[in-house]
């Protein structure tokens, strides 16, 4: 494939490319940019394997530089900026990276690559203009590493024909067009973020960066700015529906919704944008897929709700017998970095085993049940803990809630509850409330109150760790 930037500067170049609200380029101008950093990027040490890791929020620079990176012909590593100094420099090992770029408002650690700030190498002198002609399908654009919600994370091959299929397949979904503006605060150093850049550039669709989440200020921006869409994980969702029904403010009129996806979301939740007539498009997909597979579209949200929807255009899918979603479509990686064997143990008969278990209602659409891992055999029932914390989050008092499998003698495993609360909530009281909503072999059987749930930078509970404590803590000290 022509490089995109290149492409977009020939075919869309007067139009809106990026904007951070300060400062905007059109593709013709992104092309001249991007080309001078990525001459000056040839000046840092190269490497074998080509890969250069950023560190970035959703900055501007940010954004530049991992265009420029894809530019001079180079693998972005995407590095985590919630990780702590060891995690990053053990990706920074694994990847073997020539350099890690990091953005200026980061404090910058003592690795052991060639390190450089934004500024340093915005401040070289502009050699040669450098523009890769060409990005090949089979190319790894970028190495990213999954959210680690079940344990460590992997580095994720995402090649650029992997970030194309994804593209076309959300846009066949969505009808976007280069008249479109994505809102972007997902970390753009996690697939749901760095899709947005990707699309963009294959629609030829203007991205308005944000680089932190702050309700407030994105409400104001759905005001006032022509932006179309923006992705959302539920947190997100329910602070800008609280901004919303306070303040009563609809969005700007060409706004056409909203991408939800990450992970499962609750009815009161989708209630309240029905409600509100605000459209969401529930999606399901993984870092591996590259984002969304899957979607559920508004038309069909109000008699499915809680399904993620249909397979897009490209991805097939079916259950295997256990109920463990099984899919194949081109935007799956091709593997796993330095880990050749990871994904050969999930693939079965040409399926991508993805360790998620939903099933189909009569109308074929899709509910995710929840992780095959986090699935609890309680006497031999299944139960989810994402329907459990369902049932509790109208629950008064309660604010957050994470349900996890604890061992039992009798029952083999046993859920119990992790809550955070202003103030302790007596346990029979929440043990008499899941009676009323809930069959009594999935009311957890222990609550203990945490002052948080501990979260990855994508905001999902890491339900490993409450497990680990619970292996200190006995059943009885409730
Ligand atoms: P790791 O693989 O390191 O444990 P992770 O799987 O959380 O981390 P991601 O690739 O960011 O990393 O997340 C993909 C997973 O998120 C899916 O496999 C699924 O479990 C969950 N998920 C995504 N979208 C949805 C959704 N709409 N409903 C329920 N679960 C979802
Ligand atoms: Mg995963």
């Amino acid at each position: 494939m022509d490089n995109w930037i290149k492409k977009q500067a020939a075919i869309n170049p007067h139009r809106l490319a990026v904007d951070d609200g300060q400062t905007q380029y059109t593709f013709a101008q992104l092309a001249d940019v991007v080309g001078k950093l990525a001459g000056k990027l040839t000046r840092i040490p190269t490497s074998k394997t080509g890969r250069i890791a950023i560190e970035t929020t959703n900055s501007m620079a940010g954004y530049l530089m991992a265009l420029a990176v894809l530019a001079s012909g180079h693998t972005i590593v995407w590095l985590n900026s919630r990780l702590a100094f060891e995690e990053l420099q053990r990706q920074l090992d694994d990847a073997q990276v020539a350099a890690l770029l990091v953005s200026d408002e980061l404090s910058v650690g003592q690795f052991s690559v060639p390190t450089y700030q934004f500024a340093t190498i915005f401040a070289m002198p502009v050699r040669d203009s450098v523009m890769v002609p060409r990005f090949n399908d089979e190319s790894v654009a970028s190495i990213m590493y999954t959210s680690g919600t079940t344990g460590a994370p992997k580095g994720v091959l995402q090649t650029f024909k992997n970030h194309f299929s994804s593209a076309v397949a959300s846009a066949l979904n969505l009808g976007l067009t280069p008249t479109d503006e994505w809102l972007c605060t997902v970390p753009i150093f996690h697939i749901s973020g760095f899709s947005i850049m990707m699309r963009g550039l294959i629609y030829g669709m203007a991205v308005r960066l944000v680089p932190s989440f702050d309700a407030d200020k994105i409400h104001q921006i759905l005001v006032t700015e022509p932006v179309t869409m923006i992705s959302v994980v539920p947190y997100m969702l329910r602070r800008l529906l609280n901004v919303r029904e306070t303040t009563q403010q609809a969005y700007n009129r060409q706004f056409r919704g909203m991408l939800l996806g990450g992970g499962p979301i609750d009815r009161p939740t989708l209630q309240r944008c029905t409600k509100l007539q605000l459209e969401v498009v529930q999606s399901y997909g993984m870092t591996e897929t590259c984002s969304q597979i899957i979607a559920l579209n508004n038309a069909d949200a109000d008699a499915e709700i809680g399904s993620v929807g249909k397979p897009l255009f490209l991805t097939e899918l079916k259950l295997a017998v256990d109920g463990e979603v099984l899919l194949k479509t081109p935007a799956l990686t091709p593997g796993y970095l330095n880990r050749p064997e990871a994904l050969a143990n999930k693939m079965v008969d040409g399926w991508y085993r993805t360790g998620d278990i939903g099933h189909f209602d009569q109308n074929d659409f899709l509910f995710i049940d929840g992780r095959k891992d986090d699935m609890i055999i309680s006497g031999g029932e299944n139960i989810f803990p994402n329907e459990v914390e369902a049932a509790y989050a109208t629950f008064e008092g309660l604010s957050e809630i994470a349900v996890v499998k604890q061992f039992d003698p009798k029952w083999d495993q046993v859920p119990v509850a992790f809550y955070v609360a202003a103030k302790a909530i007596p346990e029979a009281k929440l043990i008499a409330y899941g009676r009323q909503h809930l069959a009594h072999y999935k009311v957890p059987k222990a609550f203990h109150q945490v002052e948080k749930l501990p979260v990855n930078a994508g905001g999902k509970v890491q339900r490993y760790k409450l497990m680990a404590l619970l292996e200190q803590k006995p059943l009885d000290d409730g």
